[in-house]
């Protein structure tokens, strides 16, 4: 008897980056130089105290089940460490820890959105909103970025024209991936009240809310009457280079937290035990290892965004958080003779080695888009290779 997977499976989508991580592999299993600009992974060492204080507690015998919300001292001092940055209260009771800060996009779908329910959500944007939407049977209701003066920027108006009685859930990413983008203190203040009026629950996906080189971010939690309608999506999978260590958490109402940590029994039992130790130390020990990531990541940036902008016809952007840059390359692509995105993107990678996503792999493509983009993520890419890479590729655009 052939298998047959279960209906729903058709309408989960998947993060295509990684299906790009797997082509490339097999151009560097050939022995081909690939400069990997594609996933948003990092090849910087997690900080020295967060390992040593992981390693001890794995000895200290840390190694059975804990709670399924997490150990007490982990949740207590990420709700008081998030509260300094957010003005907002929480107690430990309003903290889930996760393995990582993906799954929180699904467990917060999962309880609060029925069948049926519009959800608004950034397109482009990270790919596992759409995909857990649609596979738990929600209507995904994509909004877009515009491309501004100095950086892409949320059209309010337009958000608030897809809004209708059976919209539920805002999906917010602001330090956008792919774009960088970052909404100012008035679109933040104008989504908050969009959500109010329109009595909305919120998303706000802060995975990059730490990793910004000027500035200082803030929460759409924090605008009034938000606190008690949004869930907070934490990782430490950048801030702390620990993106393989899967850990992160939801923080929001007790009533959300409490659902997301029964599903968590459900799903897992409980987030991997020791690492949690390691956790502790990052919020509370030295903090010269985030800072280090930073400025690494800063000189990447730089790097990136001035070669790229050296590219005829390109033109890109200098977002001050995330590690992304997202050029637009429809002059590029034109001067190439390619209109198809992963033609393009299998050029760059087969002829020069220089692999990359594109606007394609951050949600379907809405009707009506005619400019191009591709994003290069700097995370894990070392300054002489970006410059190698990007002079390999000026040249083979401008051909
Ligand atoms: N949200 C966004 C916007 C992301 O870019 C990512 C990771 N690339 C995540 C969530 C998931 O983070 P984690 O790896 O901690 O699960």
């Amino acid at each position: 008897m052939p298998l047959k997977l279960a209906d729903r499976l058709t309408r989960l989508g998947t993060e295509t980056a990684f299906a790009v991580s797997a082509e490339a592999a097999q151009y560097v299993k050939q022995g081909k130089q690939v400069y990997p600009f594609h996933l948003g992974d990092m090849n910087i060492k997690t900080p020295e105290n967060i390992m040593a204080a992981t390693e001890k507690a794995m000895r200290d015998g840390k190694t059975g089940y804990c709670p399924n919300y997490g150990i007490p001292k982990l949740r207590e001092i990420l709700a008081e460490n998030v509260n300094l940055s957010h003005g907002t209260h929480y107690t430990t009771e309003n903290v889930a820890i996760q393995p990582g800060g993906k799954p929180t996009i699904s467990k917060f779908i999962l309880t609060m959105m029925n069948p049926g329910d519009e959800v608004l959500y950034p397109n482009p944007g990270y790919p596992i909103y759409e995909s857990q939407i649609e596979f738990h049977g929600g209507t995904a209701v994509p909004y877009t970025y515009e491309e501004g003066k100095e950086n892409f920027r949320l059209n309010i108006a337009a958000i608030e024209a897809k809004i209708t009685s059976k919209t539920r859930i805002l999906i917010v990413n602001d330090l956008h991936n792919p774009t960088g983008a970052e909404a100012s203190q008035e679109e933040l203040a104008a989504l908050a009240g969009l959500a109010v009026k329109h009595d909305l629950l919120v998303l706000a996906d802060e995975a990059y809310f730490d990793m910004r080189y000027a500035g200082t971010s803030t929460s759409l939690a924090s605008f009034p009457g938000m606190e008690e309608r949004t869930l907070v999506l934490y990782t430490f999978s950048k801030k702390y280079a620990m993106t393989g260590w899967r850990l992160g958490a939801s923080l929001g109402p007790k009533l959300i937290i409490d659902a997301i940590a029964k599903i968590s029994v459900n799903d897992e039992s409980c987030t991997n035990h020791f690492i949690q130790y390691g956790a502790i130390e990052a919020l509370t020990g030295d903090q010269s290892g985030h800072d280090k990531i930073i400025a690494t990541l800063k000189e990447r940036r730089d790097t990136c965004a001035d070669l790229l902008n050296k590219i005829k016809g390109l033109r890109c952007y200098r977002p001050n958080a995330t590690f992304y840059l997202f050029p637009n390359v429809t002059a590029v692509m034109k001067r190439k003779g390619m209109d198809d995105y992963e033609v393009f993107r299998r050029a760059a990678l087969s002829e020069i080695g220089v692999s990359f996503c594109t606007r394609r792999h951050f949600g379907k493509v809405l009707p009506g888009e005619n400019e191009r983009y591709i994003r290069f993520a700097y995370s894990g890419i070392d300054v002489a290779d970006i410059r190698e890479a990007l002079t390999l590729f000026k040249k083979w655009a401008e051909s």
